[in-house]
């Protein structure tokens, strides 16, 4: 049997500040080598300030994943030497005094499979190398310290998956509540990565590193299973090994690096205390925690008769159930459900035009309500959709400026 796990790193990008110093979250607005500050350079004499709201968040995440959250936690150097990471360590966290991470084993269903978590932790990003150059001996390295010490919560789940199709669909669900808990960005670049293991049915395991996004792991596991079989099919051994995902040539390449665990020389990191997280600060994140999307779901069909699978595509997209829930719901829930499911989805299917789009919900309660009153048909209320979303014009004048009125006249 096929078994894959992951490790998916995710920068919590709807953060003010990086995760031990007051430089910006959001570093990819700054010129190279602008967000930076002797703290997250590592300069001698200074001490991380551990960022609340980080540990807020990935809390949440936990919670969401259905993690245990444990009452003390602690971060751990894990010590490395590499161009990108000035202190020559990274703050991250590990379980050597029993759980201390953010969030210990959960649980997600994917589908109707059970896919367990084995912890969460919060840790700091490295900077970014840029290469650049024509050939492979003029190349030049530089680097960009504004991302070093961005907050990152690593998710690292059981070799539960049995296939990439489990995966797909575990990533668009971690993608959907990430958003939705309104602590992560996935759409932006570098925001989400991963390292994957896969292992098929009597080969060793291989562990692929440096997956740049949600869709290239997709690819990147696939690949690996079908040149481990291939390998088994000739009778060839498959030796454990690392390797790294090249993203241009979209192939798993075999790397010498091998580090284990104690390569790194882990130990406590003295400069930042234990923390306690008592009973009481869960639960109030707890009850601040945006409602799921599961739930969500549940309410749009028990309260308002949405169907199923309309319901579905509403509740795991926040754009379209903020859109939903601040509209006029009492009156004309299905009819604005099902502007949005149809007619909207077409119009807002990218970032940029959802950002450039002039939609309100008021919008959508003043067409269900036309529709409905027999004022314009549906093919009237289409088009008029499309002139709100680009102008944000009023319906009232959409209507009369482009002569949609329904006309009862038989003549
Ligand atoms: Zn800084």
């Amino acid at each position: 049997m096929t078994k894959i796990g992951l490790e998916i790193h995710c920068q919590l990008t709807k953060l003010e500040s990086k995760l031990f110093c007051p430089c910006k979250a959001n570093y990819r607005e700054y010129a190279p080598n602008t967000n930076i500050c002797p703290i997250c350079m590592g300069l001698p004499g200074t001490l991380p300030r551990l960022n609340q709201k980080a540990i807020e968040k990935a809390t949440m995440i936990a919670m969401a994943l259905n993690c245990s959250t444990p009452e003390k936690i602690a971060f751990f150097r894990k010590n490395y030497f590499y161009p990108d990471l000035p202190k020559n360590f990274q703050i991250t966290q590990l379980n050597i005094y029993g759980d201390t991470s953010i969030g210990g084993s959960g649980m997600i269903i994917v589908g109707d499979k059970k896919i367990r978590i084995t912890r969460i932790q919060l840790e700091e990003d490295p900077g970014r190398l840029i290469y650049e150059g024509s050939s492979s001996k003029n190349q030049i390295t530089l680097v960009d310290y504004n991302r070093a010490g961005t907050p990152l919560v690593e998710i690292v789940t059981e070799p539960d998956f049995e296939n990439p199709k489990q995966v797909r669909e575990f990533l668009n669900i971690l993608s959907d509540l990430l958003e939705n808990l309104d602590v992560s960005d996935p759409s932006l670049e570098g925001a989400m990565r991963a390292d994957a293991n896969v292992s098929i049915e009597g080969g060793n395991k291989i562990e692929i590193k440096n997956i740049g996004s949600f869709h290239d792991l997709e690819k990147a596991v696939h690949f690996e299973i079908t040149r481990q079989e291939s390998l088994h099919a000739r009778d060839i051994l498959i030796a454990q090994e690392t390797r790294h995902w090249d993203d241009k040539r979209k192939i798993t390449i075999s790397s010498r690096s091998k580090e284990e665990e104690l390569d790194y020389r882990y130990f406590l990191e003295g400069d930042i205390p234990w923390i306690i997280i008592e009973k009481e600060i869960h639960e109030k994140l707890k009850s601040e925690m945006p409602e799921s999307i599961s739930s969500k779901k549940e309410r749009y069909v028990t309260k308002y008769g949405i169907p199923d699978q309309v319901a579905d595509v509403l509740s795991s997209d926040k754009f379209y159930s903020d859109l939903f829930d601040k509209s006029d719901t009492e009156k004309n829930a299905k009819e604005i459900a099902n502007i949005i499911t149809t007619d909207l989805m077409g119009l807002v299917d990218t970032k940029e035009k959802r950002q450039q789009s002039k939609l309100e919900s008021s919008h959508l309660t003043d067409l269900a309500d036309a529709i409905q009153s027999g004022k314009i048909t549906r093919t009237s209320a289409k088009n008029a959709l499309y002139e709100i979303v680009k102008s944000g014009k009023k319906l009232e004048q959409i209507i009369s400026e482009f002569d949609l009125g329904h006309v009862s006249d038989e003549n």
